[in-house]
């Protein structure tokens, strides 16, 4: 690797692994909003634009890595703010997929409260009819 890239990327680890516990704060405090019934396409909508703009973070992480290599010096504290921005997005873009995912594929038993297929006729738990 580019030593000039290898050096940014140590200088980058040092902070990394906060901004990766500050990630997983933030995607444990969106787990305990879930739960709000909101349709998938609004839904969808929302995962759109999230991909969007972590795409852009991720474009832009590159421009950095290759102005590093040009040897324009990069400034860490960037580097990580944009990581931390990258980690937040994937954390919210993985919510929002498993939040559809739980629509579009599950039906609650009314008997019981399990959670069942949506083509399911039965209830797995209990038998009861869908
Ligand atoms: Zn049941």
């Amino acid at each position: 690797m580019d030593d000039k890239v290898k050096a940014l990327l140590e200088r980058v680890k040092g902070t990394a692994n906060y901004a990766a516990d500050a990630a997983a704060d933030g995607a444990r405090a969106a787990g305990k909003r879930a739960g709000q019934m909101v349709d998938v396409a609004k839904l969808n909508v929302q995962l759109f634009d999230l991909n969007g703009e972590y795409n852009d973070l991720l474009r832009e992480l590159g421009q950095v890595m290759y102005s590093t290599h040009l040897g324009q010096a990069a400034d860490p504290e960037q580097v990580t703010a944009l990581l931390a921005q990258a980690d937040e997005k994937s954390g919210r873009i993985a919510e929002l997929k498993g939040r559809i995912s739980d629509l579009r594929q599950s039906q609650t038993c009314p008997g019981c409260g399990a959670p069942c297929g949506k083509s399911d006729k039965f209830c797995r738990a209990c038998g009861a009819q869908l």
